[in-house]
């Protein structure tokens, strides 16, 4: 029986994970769940799930939540509040796994802690390991801990991978990665059109039902810049080894190309509860919950290149990532912040990659060698962003 602790747990990422655990009640046993506002969500969590912990970032909406434990049927489960209490949780001696499925810069923490522990990290948070890059990875081999990718692209490279892979050590006779993209929604929208769409066609995403931030990210494609970050630390690879290949079908969730001349795929519906399944089973499999693929019914598969031009977002990534140190944290900073005004209405969808590349441009790189410099330069970026955001409305 393994403990789990989910961050994150009323997320699109969160809810998945349950649903797979409730599917396995004696393997898997709910320690700690999480949230950052959203307690009613939390709140049915519990009632089902009974874990030992629950925690609550806001502390308004925790006192809120403690008092709804407090009154009903399990009134024993302990809630805590703050962002300190997310590593408390993620570190507690009866959690041998964690998954890591906050969104955005509030996970890096407690994701790093969870490594540090040396417990099983399930990584959907992909923003935490772009930020900080060496330093997640050292900390995973320095504690022995196991890193297992959700992101369901890095899943399937994973199992791409030679059966005794483990992520971060050489991919050996590994040529290149085909990482698949669904190209979002606005593949074929002509491009002056683009600045005109809305946060809601950028967030109804073609194949995949996900949080908000990420669907804003697929439509600029940033989250396959992302992606292509994460490979790089996860399976350690260049850049240029990492080949974006566009698959409107979404059936194929990446490929792994040998120096043979094999390539391996992954192929399975576009459902997250398969990488999380996979990652919760590793190395046995058991039961998702997801429909099984009717090859039948997908009939074709297309591939095509990405245009740089319709996807400016994708070329910011190639260029953090060449440009090293803090930047691939600037980048997600920047990032983080134009989402959001582009979800408030501040800005234009085509704004957001105008907002990076100048953030970028103003923030000169450092060495990313300790936390503290990251978190420097994420805070810095975030100041620049919201400046140049407050120039665009003036
Ligand atoms: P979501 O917006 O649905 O959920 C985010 C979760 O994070 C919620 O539980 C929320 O309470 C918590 N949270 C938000 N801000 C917080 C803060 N400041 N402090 C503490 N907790 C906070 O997001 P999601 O779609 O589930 O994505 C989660 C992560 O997984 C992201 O990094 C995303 O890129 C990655 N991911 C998601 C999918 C997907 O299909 N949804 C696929 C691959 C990777
Ligand atoms: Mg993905």
């Amino acid at each position: 029986m393994k403990g789990l602790c989910i961050l994150g747990a009323t997320g699109s990422i969160g809810v998945s994970t349950l649903d797979v655990a409730a599917r396995h009640p004696h393997l898997y046993k709910i320690v700690a769940l999480t949230a950052n506002s959203n307690i009613d969500a939390l709140f049915e969590q519990c009632l089902a799930h009974h874990p030992q912990y629950a925690v609550v970032v806001n502390e308004e909406k925790s006192k809120e939540f403690q008092q709804k434990v407090s009154n009903s049927v399990v009134a024993d489960i302990k809630v805590l509040t703050g962002s300190k209490a997310l590593e408390e949780v993620a570190t507690l001696p009866e959690v041998d796994s964690v998954m890591a499925a906050i969104v955005g810069a509030a996970g890096l923490l407690p994701s790093l802690a969870a490594a540090k522990a040396g417990k099983t990290v399930l990584l959907a948070n992909k923003e935490a390991l772009v930020m900080s890059g060496d330093i997640f990875m050292d900390a995973v081999a320095t504690a022995g801990a196991h890193l297992l990718p959700i992101d369901s692209e890095h899943n399937a490279i994973f199992q791409c991978m030679p059966a005794d892979y483990k992520t971060g050590t050489d991919g050996k006779q590994v040529r290149r990665i085909l990482l698949t993209a669904s190209g979002g929604p606005f593949r074929e929208m002509p491009i002056e059109q683009m600045a005109d769409v809305t946060p809601e066609q950028a967030v109804a995403h073609p194949n995949w039902d996900m949080g908000k931030k990420i669907s804003v990210d697929s439509a600029t494609m940033m989250n396959k810049g992302l992606e292509m970050i994460e490979a790089c630390l996860l399976f350690k690879l260049l850049p240029e080894q990492i080949q974006v290949v566009i698959h409107p079908q979404s059936v194929i969730h990446s490929m792994v190309d040998y120096v043979d001349g094999t390539v391996l795929a992954q192929m399975g519906n576009p459902d997250m509860r398969i990488p999380i399944a996979h990652a919760m089973a590793w190395p046995e499999r058991f039961d998702s919950g997801a429909k099984p693929l009717n090859i039948f019914d997908v009939r074709r598969m297309d591939f095509e290149e990405p245009n740089l031009e319709r996807f400016p977002c994708l070329r910011l990534a190639y260029q953090a990532i060449s440009i090293g140190g803090t930047m691939p944290a600037v980048l997600n900073a920047a990032n983080e912040i134009a989402v959001e005004a582009f979800l408030d209405r501040q800005i234009k969808f085509t704004d957001i990659p105008v907002i990076i590349e100048r953030c970028m441009d103003t923030i000169v790189r450092a060495a990313a060698d300790t936390l503290a410099v990251i978190l420097e330069h994420d805070q810095h970026a975030r100041v620049v962003a919201k400046q140049i955001i407050a120039e665009i409305n003036s």
